[in-house]
């Protein structure tokens, strides 16, 4: 089962990581020059504090584009056992399962005492968590390129900066690209199994 969630104050975190901390309590970015950007389709960037793209011609902010969170707009009862979901781990077990926590514990329970069924659940499981923190991953390092001219954090944590600033845009493209590589390789691993799964 899924035992992290990934919040919202992570992001924060890092950003304000990476923004320096006499910054970080107004959330305001100072000193940075108005640029006029034309964007096209796919481009990431930051506005108003939103991080918005073009798709279709149309330009939106990330979250409402986010296919994931459209997917799994969590029910308020489980649809299995219709319990309330309330429990801090229904909303992320329910994301790779549809249903809740406690419904994912007798699943697997039961499942545990098919031999070789249970390992390879775990196997795809692990699968479909990487490409969930994949996909939150790739959405929070694109959200910090594109307010981080600044400055970046080095392993240790120490603020380095610059001048002329990162280069966003290359930044983002990169990010993109390494995502994507590794969602393919992902997706593929884990058709590759379940595959083995309906012929069996
Ligand atoms: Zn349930």
């Amino acid at each position: 089962m899924l035992k992290k969630e990934f919040k919202k104050k992570d992001v924060n975190r890092a950003r304000n990581l990476i923004r320096g901390k006499s910054n970080s309590s107004t959330g305001i970015q100072v000193g940075y020059e108005k640029k006029h950007i034309d964007y096209k389709e796919g481009d990431i960037w930051t506005e108003n504090k939103k991080t918005w793209t073009i798709k279709n011609g149309i330009k939106q902010t990330i979250s409402k584009l986010d296919k994931i969170k459209k997917e799994v707009h969590t029910p308020l009862c489980c649809p299995k056992c219709n319990n309330v979901m309330k429990h801090r781990l229904d909303k992320p077990n329910y994301r790779i399962h549809k249903m809740c926590y406690n419904c994912v514990i007798d699943f697997e329970g039961k499942l545990k005492c098919k031999p070789g069924k249970y390992e390879k659940y775990l196997k795809e499981l692990e699968l479909k968590n990487k490409l969930t923190l994949l996909d939150n991953i790739e959405e929070s390092l694109l959200e910090i390129a594109n307010i981080s001219n600044k400055g970046f954090v080095s392993e240790d944590g120490v603020i380095e900066k610059w001048v002329g600033g990162i280069n966003n845009k290359q930044y983002s493209e990169d990010i993109k690209k390494y995502a994507h590589k590794t969602r393919k390789k992902l997706k593929k691993e884990l058709n590759e199994s379940e595959r083995i799964k309906k012929s069996n």
